[in-house]
């Protein structure tokens, strides 16, 4: 840049940190808006982070959750039964408690609310560890079924089905270590975007 000339002499160019600074502002100030955590976001991420890493860490308890996976788990095998293919209706009981916060993931940050979405991101963690306990039940069938002793143990079904019965523990420790890793991706997403620009509320 040519400095400013006055009087035909040549203006002393300064290059200190404020000048550089305000050129800065004045050209692009869009990227020198200082960011800031917004204080609620990051009360609800304590609340809700505090409630995730208490069922990691015992996801082998029934909580609430755990019912909201069941209904859509028991709403999947009768969306994906009505294809007419036994391994697909089976399957779908499991697929749909993991599409259904996946897909709420994918609106929330397609629209934009990517806390909501990190928040979702909990969930969908959630819903793994869910599933892991199912899968790690698929010899033992210990756990108690909704249709009772004679009904299908889906993961029992999937695995005999994929002739993975001598790998039990390695299947569903995969799916409860994915489990652990989107609650903790969900935690530093959470914390990203609880930041907000100054003056800015920004989206949800
Ligand atoms: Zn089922």
């Amino acid at each position: 840049m040519v400095p400013h000339q006055e009087s035909g002499k040549p203006e002393k160019t300064c290059f200190t940190p404020t000048i550089i600074y305000a050129r800065i502002m004045i050209n692009n100030p869009d990227k020198t808006k200082k960011y800031r955590f917004s204080l609620w976001k990051i009360g609800i991420l304590a609340i809700v982070t505090a409630y995730f890493l208490n069922i990691a860490l015992h996801y082998a308890q029934w909580t609430f959750l755990d019912n909201v996976d069941l209904i859509i788990h028991e709403a999947g095998h009768f969306i994906f039964g009505i294809f007419g293919n036994e391994l697909l209706a089976i399957a779908g009981g499991t697929l749909l408690q993991i599409l259904m916060p996946f897909a709420f993931v994918i609106y929330f940050f397609l629209t934009g609310q990517k806390f909501s979405g990190a928040l979702t991101m909990f969930w969908l963690g959630q819903s793994f560890l869910n599933v892991s306990v199912y899968a790690h039940d698929a010899v033992q069938r210990k756990l108690p079924l909704l249709g009772g002793d004679g009904s299908i143990h889906d993961w029992n079904y999937l695995i005999r089905h994929l002739n993975l019965l001598q790998s039990t523990d390695l299947v569903a420790g995969a799916i409860h270590n994915l489990g652990i890793a989107i609650i903790f991706m969900a935690m530093i997403g959470g914390l990203l975007f609880s930041r907000e620009r100054k003056n800015d509320p920004g989206s949800i």
